[in-house]
């Protein structure tokens, strides 16, 4: 990845909050179908519907140019995107971007992590809920505990700068499992963070309220294994992380939305594979960047303008509460984590 400066950030909002990472979705679809995340039989958006990838390479590279300086891939699943590799490689050429990453649930990355790595990848977030195949294979709806592992082991074995196992933690399914989950990231080398449910979409028969389980009952429980020193590090994400004194390699990091509310530091917007640039996962606040593209082909400060007027719609904070009824009708795979 080539880095030298780009404009000084022009991608400040109303809150004084600089702007310097973005989360491109390139697509909805995905090879799994996990019980928090989406249901069963899903409406998928029609794949014309979709930008394609070279209009995500083209806002993504207006945003460089306006001074974001990190980029991470989700979904859906971004691996079984058609061509995505092609993707990756051009982001990977982008003067200015210092951290190009990826979300993924791993299927894919046995075939695919030698050539992020070649792409300039930096870091890979691999989502596993469990160590328990059946457990995983409920949770996923369909999913097969050894493709994500084989996938997780060819990454290791590329060498990327981090690694780090994503969790979303559910009451009485596998919140027991928490501290395995630390010893198996801690035998990797890599880091680990436990993610608190968001009320995010109808996901069929899964309670988002009830499945609930806060990010201080897990440091509780981890505390009955593990020496926990809080950090101030952070990764440019949400998590707070903490350090364990006899195993340095590893961070666990806790994702809060509702128990820490992090939105006064947030740094980051999300784009849709539709198009939609929203301003805040937990709120609809949305500017629709696909049309603005297509009604001025190759106008990058058109585009440019656009991204700085969207940032007056980015709202104080998310509107999640677990403990009301409420839930955002858009499931996660529209925006990715
Ligand atoms: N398919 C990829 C994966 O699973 O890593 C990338 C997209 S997925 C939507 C991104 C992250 O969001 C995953 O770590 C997933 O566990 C998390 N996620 C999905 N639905 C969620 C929800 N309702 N609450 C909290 N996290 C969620
Ligand atoms: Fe797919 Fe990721 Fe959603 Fe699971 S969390 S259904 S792997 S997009």
């Amino acid at each position: 990845m080539k880095t030298s400066t780009n404009e000084a950030s022009q991608l400040i909002d109303r809150y004084g909050r600089k702007i310097d990472y973005i989360r491109l979705s390139v697509t909805d679809r995905c090879d799994l179908r996990c019980v928090y995340c989406m249901s069963e039989d899903m409406q998928f958006v029609p794949r014309s519907q979709l930008l394609t990838l070279e209009e995500i390479e083209e806002i993504a590279s207006a945003y460089v140019e306006l001074g974001v300086t990190k980029i991470r891939i989700t979904g859906g699943e971004p691996l079984v995107r058609k061509n995505i590799i092609s993707l990756f490689n051009r982001l990977g050429q982008l003067e200015g971007l210092k951290d190009l990453t990826i979300t993924t649930n791993g299927t894919q990355l046995q075939k695919y992590a030698a050539d992020l790595k070649a792409a300039g990848v930096t870091r890979i977030n691999i989502s596993l809920d469990t160590l328990n195949p059946e457990l995983f294979h409920t949770i996923t709806r369909n999913g097969q505990i050894e493709k994500t592992l084989q996938g997780l082991d060819a990454a290791i074995q590329q060498g990327f700068n981090k690694i780090k196992i994503n969790s979303v933690i559910l009451k009485d399914r596998n919140h027991h499992e928490v501290i395995d989950l630390v010893n198996f990231a801690i035998e990797r080398g890599i880091d680990v963070s436990f993610i608190e449910n968001m009320p995010l979409g109808i996901t069929g028969e899964h309670n988002h309220q009830g499945s609930y389980y806060s990010s201080d009952q897990i440091v509780q429980d981890l505390r009955h294994q593990f020496e926990l020193i809080p950090t101030t590090e952070h990764t440019a994400g949400p998590a707070k992380y903490f350090r364990i004194p006899q195993h340095p390699q590893t961070r666990v990091g806790l994702i809060s939305p509702h128990s820490h509310n992090f939105c006064d530091t947030c740094n980051r917007v999300r784009l849709t594979a539709e198009g939609r640039l929203l301003l805040c996962l937990g709120q609809e606040h949305s500017v629709d960047l696909k049309k603005v593209i297509r009604a001025n082909p190759g106008n990058t400060e058109i585009l440019k303008q656009a991204i700085i007027n969207s940032l007056d719609i980015k709202p104080k904070g998310h509107d999640f509460n677990i403990h009301s009824n409420e839930i955002l009708l858009r499931h996660m795979n529209m925006t990715g984590g």
